[in-house]
């Protein structure tokens, strides 16, 4: 390896699978996380198969699909829920097109891989400062200490300080004018892969994530991103959903409880290429957030960790040769994910009532051949 001692920064879904990735073939890493302690959200999320296989490299694929609920389709409804329709997925072949499972099911295997691997994870502990040294890079961490590693990967997420510092501030997250609200159901039996019901300028729909439970999903518009009071969010949901019937219209009636609604904002981030300077990187969501409508944000993080162990272990050369040969295998990918769920999200909220027929027919003219190619795509080996 190019490295022998490196520091992640952030524990999220990224940080913990380039821990895993690097300290796999013998490279001493710490992590830094913000958070006090290693829990995260209860909601779902899934993971395509080029996910999976970003999961395999790390080996803990078994794991994951021991937990979480296979499924080879999309199917796309009306708010009514009628029928529009059924797209089966370009993913998969040697692991399943896509396995949905719980955050902290993710969480707790992706800590389990990098600590068995022998990734140190403090929690409670942030980078405050980096001086590159040519070769390598002193940093100042929260807790006073001053250590020396050969790499910083930052995997701070959205917000990332480490992208402010690295880059110019015009980098900053842009709010795309729209949120997501999420909440974990008891799955009912019909709910068997996921299930996207077109609404009047909004979308609902429904993802399972084992025999037991699923979480529902709704995009709505909120222009000027407004502050929504967390203990009136049952309330504030059900009035979102006001237009629904069939299974969205029975899930939205069975809604009492504003606990346990997660309501995200969605922001999006590209930062162009490279992504580093000096002995310093930015990878994830700090490089490169997206929409959530591909579900493969996550997806795009694990692959980051994974190619960039490869080609840290690419003999005989720089390390700044191997981080623009990372940048030449990353961002036409990433780019492409990111633009494709902005034009999913746009697309599908500029859908109203008196303009569902013509959609339903160009929805059903379209989406297969259109996912089809994306996932295609994405299938092949990053
Ligand atoms: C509504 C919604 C639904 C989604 N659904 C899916 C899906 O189904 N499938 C999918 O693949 N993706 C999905 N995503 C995207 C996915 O969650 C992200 O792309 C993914 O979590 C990015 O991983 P990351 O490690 O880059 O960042 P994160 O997971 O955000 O992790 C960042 C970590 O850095 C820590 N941190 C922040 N600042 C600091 C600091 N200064 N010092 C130290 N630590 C710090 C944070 O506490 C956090 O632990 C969804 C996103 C949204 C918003």
């Amino acid at each position: 390896m190019q490295v022998t001692r490196v520091l992640v920064v952030g524990a999220g879904i990224g940080g913990l699978g380039a821990a895993a990735a690097l300290a796999r073939r013998g490279v001493g890493v710490d992590v830094a996380e913000l958070r006090p302690h290693s829990g995260v959200l209860g909601v779902g999320i899934n993971q395509p198969a080029n996910s999976l296989r970003a999961l395999r490299a790390l080996g803990v694929l078994e794991d994951i699909l021991d937990v979480g609920f296979q499924y080879d389709r999309t199917t796309f409804y009306d708010w009514q829920g009628r029928l529009i329709v059924d797209c089966p997925s370009a993913l998969g072949g040697d692991v399943p097109a896509n396995n949905a499972l719980s955050r902290s099911d993710l969480h707790r295997i992706l800590t389990g891989a990098a600590e068995q691997a022998g990734a140190k994870i403090t929690y409670g502990m942030t980078a405050q400062d980096l001086e590159d040294a040519g070769d390598r890079v002193h940093v100042t961490l929260s807790d006073g200490k001053i250590e020396t590693y050969d790499l910083v990967i930052g995997f701070d997420g959205l917000r990332s300080p480490l992208r402010r510092r690295l880059f110019a501030a015009e980098h900053e997250p842009v709010f795309t004018g729209y949120s997501v609200w999420r909440v974990t159901m008891p799955r009912p039996a019909e709910v068997t892969n996921t299930m996207v019901f077109q609404g009047d300028g909004t979308k609902a729909g429904v993802i399972p994530l084992s025999r037991d439970s699923m979480y529902m999903f709704v995009v709505t518009a909120e222009p000027g991103n407004p502050y929504l009071p967390s203990d009136q969010m049952a309330g504030l949901l059900k009035e979102r959903l006001a237009g629904y019937g069939g299974l969205i219209g029975d899930l939205r009636d069975a809604i009492t409880a504003s606990d346990g609604i997660v309501y995200s904002p969605l922001s999006e981030v590209l930062l162009p290429s490279p992504w580093f300077g000096g002995r310093a990187i930015v990878l994830g969501d700090a490089a490169h957030a997206c929409a959530p409508h591909l579900t493969q944000g996550a997806g795009m993080a694990l692959e980051d960790a994974v190619v960039l162990a490869e080609e840290l272990a690419v003999p005989d050369r720089a390390v700044a040769a191997s981080l623009a040969a990372f940048m030449e295998r990353r961002y036409a990918r990433v780019k492409l994910v990111q633009d494709v769920s902005h034009q999913i999200l746009v697309g599908e909220m500029a859908i109203t009532a008196a303009m569902l027929p013509q959609a339903v027919a160009h929805m059903r003219e379209t989406l297969p051949g259109r996912l089809g190619q994306v996932e295609g795509f994405l299938n092949q080996p990053c």
